[in-house]
């Protein structure tokens, strides 16, 4: 493996690095703390228009649909860099969950349903959202849920209830994940089926509250009731009974993004309890980072950011030689791995700050709020570890199926 930075992408990593530090985390104030996402965007609205003329607009699609062409490993190292504030990806264009419904739209969008979805996101005029987990039903076993679209003459009608549907106050369409096989095999029931926000029918009911925020915009996650919204038959993205393949492809690469941007968060929260460490004077001529604790905090969250740096950047290699399935427990394991790197050094460096840690004048606290939903979403921790578990399992011989503690030997019953 060769972890050299390759020197083509060396300037673009540069630049990003300067914009970021010099015009996006600046930026970022106007959503912290008592700000909102609607102070921020015309801000936010500048900064995308100047990367657009820079050159750094979409760094993760290919060329032909206006983007940087980068590969997997390309873009995790800007991501990286992105991940340094929270809108960071978001001026970039390669904000979730916009950039995974981009990229199903390009893999399995018509010309028409491109024309009319997909090119207004990638142009940055409009934003999208992607609705398939349920308050009644668990998200973690995907194939069960209550969302239905029947079909009516040359019409999908939905019908069911969303939640945690991010960035879907002000989005203009949703992906909606619902049943429309019912009676096929459990993972060939559901399609994906596009949903105007303006649709009759399509009701946000909330902007959830996630640790007394319940944001706004693109920073938000909504609970949504589809009741009966009618939308053409061309409304379906993909082949009918095809939403978990589609949700499959969307789901692998986002995961190595997630964590590609999490890194960025370690680096940067890492740097900032070093330097409070280095500051923060405790009496006369001595500093926080005198005391050995204080040591073993950077320490420690230096190995651990830099192993799981490897780790990502393995996975993505891994991929980039292979494919999505070959590396299953890769992707699983730095999943559950980083973000519980993430968390520490997020929480290591709020005990250094001490209560100005807890305070919205730093970016911590919104990252301590925002980042814990990173253990529960694309795939909750526990699931994460059972897929690894079961690769080596398996490779001992041992299959087992289900979460249940069902077992079966290979070859046997
Ligand atoms: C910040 C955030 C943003 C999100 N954005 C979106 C979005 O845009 N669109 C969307 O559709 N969804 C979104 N989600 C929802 C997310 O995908 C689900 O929360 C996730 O799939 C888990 O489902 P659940 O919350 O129903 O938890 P449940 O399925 O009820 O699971 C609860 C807990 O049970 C444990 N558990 C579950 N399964 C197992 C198992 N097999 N073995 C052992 N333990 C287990 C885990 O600890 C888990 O946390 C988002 C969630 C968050 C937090």
């Amino acid at each position: 493996m060769d972890f050299a930075i390759p020197e083509t992408l060396r300037p673009l990593l540069e630049r990003a690095r300067r914009f970021v530090d010099d015009h996006v985390i600046p930026a970022e104030r106007e959503l912290l703390g008592g700000g909102s996402f609607a102070a921020a965007e015309p801000t936010l609205r500048e900064l995308r228009a100047r990367v657009q003329a820079e050159g750094m607009w979409l760094p993760q699609l290919p060329r032909e649909w206006g983007g940087l062409g980068l590969g997997l490993l390309e873009h995790g190292l800007l991501s990286e860099v992105l991940g340094r504030s929270p809108v960071g990806h978001y001026v970039f264009g390669c904000q979730a969950p916009d950039a995974g419904n981009m990229e199903i739209l390009i893999h399995f969008g018509t010309p028409a349903q491109q024309d009319r979805w997909l090119k207004p996101l990638l142009r940055g005029e409009q934003r999208s959202c992607f609705s398939m987990t349920e308050p009644e039903q668990a998200g973690s076993n995907p194939v069960w849920l209550g969302t239905t679209a029947r079909r009516d003459g040359d019409e999908w009608v939905v019908d069911g209830r969303k939640w945690f549907t991010t960035g879907a106050d002000g989005a203009a369409f949703a992906i909606v994940m619902a049943v429309t096989k019912p009676d096929a095999a459990p993972h060939l029931r559901a399609s994906m089926v596009i949903v105007p926000a303006d649709t009759p029918g399509f009701e946000r009911v909330r902007n959830i509250s996630i640790m007394g925020e319940p944001g706004d915009g693109w920073a938000s996650h909504s609970e949504i009731a589809y009741r009966g919204c009618r939308v053409p038959a061309d409304h379906l993205l993909g082949a009918d009974g095809a939403g978990f393949l589609i949700a499959q492809a969307r789901l692998g690469p986002g995961r190595i993004h997630h964590c590609m941007r999490w890194l960025g968060i370690c680096e940067r929260a890492f740097e900032l309890m070093v330097q409070r460490a280095a500051t923060r004077e405790l009496g006369p001529d001595y500093v926080l980072g005198q005391k050995q604790t204080v040591q073993n905090w950077i320490a420690d969250a230096r190995a651990q950011i830099d192993a799981a740096k490897l780790l990502v950047l393995r996975t993505a290699w891994l991929i980039e030689r292979s494919d999505m399935r070959q590396a299953k427990a890769e992707i699983s394991a730095i999943k559950f791995f980083v973000a519980d790197v993430m968390l520490q050094t997020i929480d290591r460096a709020i005990q250094t700050h001490g209560a100005l840690g807890i305070t919205d004048d730093t970016v911590l606290a919104w990252w301590y709020r925002h980042e814990r939903g990173a253990r529960i979403y694309d795939g909750p921790d526990e699931v994460h570890r059972a897929v690894v578990a079961k690769e080596h399992l398996a490779r001992a011989g041992l299959r087992v199926r289900g979460s249940d503690g069902g077992r079966r030997r290979e070859g046997g019953e």
